[in-house]
């Protein structure tokens, strides 16, 4: 079968050690392998070494790809991501340049409520069809695993809808999108004065129909004053549960509602955004294992200042991933890079701890550590070439895209022309 031989990489990122999430000190460990080399067959992994190594071992039907001291990373794994929408929200963009918060717009009708009215009008095919162009946007940047939400449906039918999207995402594009149920990302407007009425919905018939049909890995929900509080999260994680669902939530994004630890009184795999989230909360997560997932693309593009504590979360010993959280109204961008910035800039994270929170700690929140997140012998072999000769410039360059080629299970799927 076919062999390819990637050759002369100033450096080859490898990520390589313990298949588990990196904690402290070892988030800053990238196993860099200089004058690398790496090969590839039947699109696994098959060795990794020096360059001149892999030159000497090198198999006749060998197709050799010379990176010519560009740098190779693991393919990026975003872990939280809102991939499908129809419309944009560009006009509240330029609302909010003119002095609008986030929670005006919503009252006037905006936020997520417009981008549920455009993708419940939206057939299934014009969903994909922008979210095939969402998903180059993602390749481009050296992305290859994607977490791919619902949640702008909110009713049964809609939200089987943009699930079955994911699904049909997942078979025309390269990247591997992998699913998660957000029923409650907010309460319908036609169930606006019974948000009992459409909690029930989405346990007594939305869980189980998108079980039964194995449409979603995961159950996420956004809990936040006036979204969904405590109780409302216990009822719907808990069924999400019993049904085999992995657990992540949105919390305390906005305000500090002890959303930490709720995530980890109910063992969720991980806690996304936390800007908000305080000392106790940071113990809570630590106590439970819980991953957290930070995004200040969100932060960033809101205009706001308020990114979460990372250092003081590395220093507690978590488990950090950094992810996009593209989506139409908070964060418009699928560029990981872009993110590998904000982290070392605005959160005095490393860019090796940057690195290690967007590939293989993010592999591990969506229990793909066996299969991706570093370049080791036996998983897949996705990966990104990039322009530059030092992996720190990948967070130094903002804004300039760095990406040369993009490969996956050993196939080239992107190529800068
Ligand atoms: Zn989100």
């Amino acid at each position: 079968m076919s062999t390819l031989a990637i050759v002369n990489a100033a450096q080859l990122v490898t990520l390589s050690g313990p298949r588990r999430p990196r904690t402290g000190r070892e988030m800053g460990e990238l196993s860099l392998v200089a004058r690398g080399g790496m090969l590839v067959r039947d699109g696994k992994i098959a060795a990794i070494g020096p360059s001149d190594e892999i030159k000497r071992s090198l198999p006749p039907d060998a197709v050799v790809i010379d990176a010519e001291g560009r740098v190779v990373l693991p393919g990026f794994v975003d872990a939280h991501a809102h991939p499908v929408f129809a419309g944009n929200r560009v006009d509240e963009f330029e609302m909010r340049a003119r002095g609008a918060t986030y929670e005006e717009i919503a009252k006037q009708g905006g936020g997520i409520r417009s981008t549920v009215r455009k993708t419940r009008a939206a057939t299934a095919g014009q969903l994909l069809e922008q979210a095939l162009k969402h998903a180059r946007w993602f390749l481009k940047g050296g992305t290859t695993t994607v977490e791919g939400k619902s949640g702008y449906g909110l009713s049964l039918a809609d939200e089987l809808k943009i699930l079955r999207v994911v699904k049909a995402l997942n078979e025309n594009s390269p990247i591997e999108f992998v699913p998660t149920f957000l029923g409650a990302h907010a309460v319908a407007d036609e169930f606006r004065d019974d948000p009992a009425g459409y909690i029930s919905l989405v346990v007594d018939e939305m869980l189980p129909q998108v079980a039964a049909e194995h449409l979603a890995e995961y159950c996420d929900i956004f809990c936040e004053r006036g979204y969904f509080e405590a109780e409302a999260a216990r009822t719907i994680l808990g069924k999400a549960k019993s049904l085999g669902l992995g657990l992540r939530m949105h919390v305390d994004q906005l305000s500090d509602g002890g959303g930490a630890a709720l995530a980890a009184e109910l063992k969720a795999t991980t806690a996304d955004h936390l800007e908000k989230t305080d000392e106790q909360g940071i113990a809570a997560l630590k106590a439970a294992a819980v991953q957290p997932v930070l995004l200040p693309g969100s932060v960033y593009a809101l205009g706001l200042t308020n990114y979460p504590r990372a250092r003081a979360m590395i220093d507690a010993g978590l488990a950090l991933v950094l992810a996009t959280d593209f989506n139409p109204g908070s964060s418009p961008t699928a560029n990981m890079t872009s993110v590998l910035s904000l982290a070392c800039t605005q959160m005095k994270m490393t860019p090796a701890e940057a690195i290690t929170a967007s590939t293989m700690n993010a592999a591990c929140s969506l229990g793909r550590q066996e299969q991706i997140g570093s370049l080791e012998v036996g998983k897949k072999a996705n990966f990104t070439l990039f322009d530059c000769s030092d992996y720190r410039e990948l967070a130094y360059w903002f804004g300039i895209p760095l990406t040369h080629s993009v490969y996956v299970e050993g196939e080239c799927v992107y190529r800068e022309s």
